[in-house]
């Protein structure tokens, strides 16, 4: 039973967690959206409060230790407490891509290749999807359990499974959320409180667009490429990972399964490209 259920999101005025969030709510779930973004939060909080939801839209940066702090007390003060959580917040930065898929001997000087990679640039994005992830998990968890089919859900990638090229960075940090998902799950299964990951394949997001589409909006060789690797041939739609997040957050139907990551990716990870 989802009814009444406090879930507390991260990176929730995003593309995949406010379709997430708007998802839950019309499950009788109660939203606290946080994002570093309060805006685009509010946003979503509004629209479901608009059609009868409850939610409450919260000033959060996930990879700072006294902002998680206050939004969870603020969570607490509004909703009693945290019964399910969603660590969504993350991404890739341009300062972590190469522009080149392989090495080559002669490259032109000015190739963003591997070895131009910022150090700035690395550190957020590994902080921002592994430490973003755990220490939310940190500040929520010990208060979920012994809450009724109390759950965490990680946002995991296609990468996670193996890397794609131009993005070593965040294909090793959601690699870690892969890893870590199976860590929370074995760590917390004597004290009832389970977790399991999502891994989405391709969508059409503000973080990928510029690798999807050129700046006239057309695809880019990359995107021909995903599609060719993707059996299905398309996209996936930000609504179409609802099926498998109700399933692994209704512990009337999933209390069995901990430490799963479910591909959500129209075959993608299924598919060698031959
Ligand atoms: P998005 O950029 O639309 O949303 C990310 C949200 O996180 C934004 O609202 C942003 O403000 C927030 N955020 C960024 N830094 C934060 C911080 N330090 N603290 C709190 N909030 C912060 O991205 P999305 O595509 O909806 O992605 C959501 C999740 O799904 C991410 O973990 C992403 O890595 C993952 N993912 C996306 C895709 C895709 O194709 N879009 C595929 C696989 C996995």
């Amino acid at each position: 039973m989802l009814e009444n259920k406090v879930v507390v999101i991260t990176g929730a005025g995003g593309i995949i967690c406010s379709e997430m969030a708007k998802f839950l709510s019309n499950k009788g779930c109660k939203i606290a959206l946080l994002d570093l973004n309060f805006e685009m939060a509010k946003k979503v909080s509004d629209e479901i409060n608009g059609s009868g939801g409850n939610s409450l839209a919260v000033k959060c940066n996930v990879l700072d230790i006294e902002s998680i702090r206050k939004a969870k007390e603020e969570v607490d003060k509004y909703f009693g407490g945290c019964d399910i959580l969603i660590n969504g917040a993350g991404g890739n930065s341009p300062k972590a891509t190469t522009e080149n898929e392989y090495h080559e001997l002669n490259l032109p000087d000015e190739t963003k290749d591997f070895f131009a990679l910022e150090k700035e640039g690395i550190e957020f994005v590994f902080n921002l999807n592994i430490l973003g992830t755990i220490l939310p998990t940190q500040i929520f968890a010990k208060d979920m359990i012994g809450r009724k089919g109390a759950n965490i859900i990680n946002i995991s990638s296609m990468n996670a499974y193996t890397p794609l090229t131009k993005i070593p960075a965040y294909s090793g940090a959601k690699s870690a959320v892969s890893n870590f998902t199976q860590w929370t799950a074995v760590y917390f299964s004597h004290v009832g409180l389970r977790c399991n990951a999502i891994a989405p394949g391709f969508l059409r997001t503000m973080q990928n667009e510029k690798l999807l589409f050129d700046d006239n909006g057309n695809p880019t060789k990359r995107t021909e490429k995903i599609l060719n690797s993707t059996p299905m041939g398309r996209f996936v739609k930000p609504e179409e990972l609802n099926g498998a997040l109700e399933f692994l957050v209704d512990s009337d139907k999933s209390s069995a399964v901990t430490g799963i990551c479910i591909p959500v990716d129209c075959g993608f990870s299924a598919y060698s490209g031959v």
